[in-house]
């Protein structure tokens, strides 16, 4: 970064996670490096720690960005369903995706965007906004203590989950706010824990994990990373760090916290706008993450390149009403996408979360006794269902969609 920011760019994507980097290379790509764009966020995206379990599917990454080992820290074949009373159910298939390495997978995004000509500042963080009479967005960017202002007539927002960007501004107001469904999660990396490095384990049970699940996910040859999303509602009663610190106790004696980190999750697809007057929203800043899985990072990887695509169009015309057209047009994409899905899991996941753990065990018991080749992901599915028949009854739209 020799050059310094410029007064004035086309697009200024604000935050250089998986959504605003990949919205600011779609740009670059889609315009062939005539579209001006600047992508800025407070800090490098390769700054460890990175709050996440990191955990991708490796087909679906690939759709966006081709792997590459340098980042991938585990390749997975499997993973353990770990009912309450500690009944492992082993699932195996060949590809079950990869653990990444997302600070390094961050640096290759932010390399090959930089080299397709956007600018990038990785001490910038985006204060505030105001549209002015031109139209154009200016946004007050904080860099080593001094504001400046740059301004354009398009921002994409990927200032990740609860984006506090657009508050205050009454144009923007009805746009969603990336905090639907906002749930508490954590996880500690911790050293002398034996662990298969080629599977993960998701755990499932009300006394640690109300509402969501908990995981083991491998790291490399020494740590593995141990963490847990929660329900929101469970927040106040169940504290997701004593949850972790009681869980690592019963379960993990004898490991050996390295470190603890948090994060939020904004996992409801909402039905609320995501574009408007240029300013368009991506990632976990517009709630894009799987409700049940809650994975975001192929999601936000997603939903920045249809908003990079969609903002190079809105550009490129000065018709009102096309502009108008194209920022709904983003909304339907990413509903085609993923968002339509998103809604069902949403539904679904209200009925998941209240499965009891009586039922939980006695599916993981059935599934068991059935040898290890039989078991698929929908068998695993359709046995926890049909062990809970008011859950059968609550999901039957789900079912018969899918
Ligand atoms: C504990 C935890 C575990 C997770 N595990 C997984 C997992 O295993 N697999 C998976 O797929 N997903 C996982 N997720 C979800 C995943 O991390 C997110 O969905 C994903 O990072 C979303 O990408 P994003 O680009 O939208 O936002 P982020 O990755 O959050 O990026 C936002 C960027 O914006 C920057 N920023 C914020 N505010 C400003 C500002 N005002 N000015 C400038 N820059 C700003 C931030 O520094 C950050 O770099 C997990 C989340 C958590 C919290």
């Amino acid at each position: 970064m020799a050059q310094k920011l410029a007064k004035e760019y086309d697009v200024v994507v604000c935050g250089a996670g998986p959504a605003g980097l990949n919205a600011a290379y779609t740009l670059c790509s889609v315009s062939d490096g005539q579209c001006r764009v600047a992508i800025l966020d407070k800090k490098e995206p390769w700054r460890e720690p990175v709050s996440c379990a990191e955990a991708v599917s490796k087909k679906a990454l690939e759709q966006f960005w081709p792997s590459n080992e340098a980042w991938i820290r585990q390749h997975l074949d499997g993973v353990y369903f770990t009912s309450p009373d500690g009944t492992k159910v082993d699932f195996t298939e060949d590809d079950c995706g990869y653990i990444l390495n997302r600070a390094l997978f961050h640096r290759e995004m932010a390399e090959k965007v930089e080299k397709k000509g956007a600018f990038c500042h990785f001490s910038a963080e985006c204060k505030s906004l105001f549209r002015d009479s031109e139209g154009f967005w200016n946004v007050d960017v904080c860099i080593d203590g001094v504001i400046s202002s740059v301004r354009a007539p398009v921002i994409v927002d990927a200032t990740g989950p609860g984006a506090k960007l657009t508050h205050g501004v009454p144009l923007l107001e009805t746009l969603e706010a990336g905090d639907n469904d906002l749930e508490p999660a954590i996880f500690a990396i911790v050293e002398n824990v034996e662990h298969n490095p080629k599977h993960i384990e998701l755990l499932f049970g009300n006394k640690y994990f109300p509402g969501g699940y908990g995981w083991v996910f491998p790291r490399d040859s020494k740590t593995v990373n141990i963490g847990l999303v929660n329900g929101r509602k469970y927040l106040k009663t169940h504290s997701p760090r004593v949850m972790l610190q009681q869980f690592l106790a019963k379960y993990y004696p004898s490991a050996v916290v390295k470190s603890i980190h948090g994060g939020a999750i904004a996992c409801g697809q909402s039905l609320k706008p995501i574009a408007v007057a240029g300013f368009f929203k991506s990632g976990d800043a517009a709630s894009c993450v799987n409700p049940i899985s809650r994975s975001g990072i192929v999601e936000a990887l997603d939903s920045g390149h249809i908003v990079g695509e969609c903002a190079w169009k809105w550009l490129n015309t000065n018709s009102t009403t096309e502009k108008k057209s194209i920022e709904a047009e983003t909304y339907a994409r990413w509903m085609k996408a993923q968002g339509n899905t998103h809604l069902r899991l949403s539904k679904a996941k209200v009925a998941f979360s209240s499965i009891q753990d009586c039922h939980f065990d006695k599916a993981a018991h059935k599934l068991a006794r059935i040898p290890q080749k039989n078991r698929t992901l929908f068998r695993i599915f359709f046995t926890v269902l049909c062990t809970s028949p008011s859950l059968l009854w609550k999901m039957r739209s789900f079912v018969y969609v899918r």
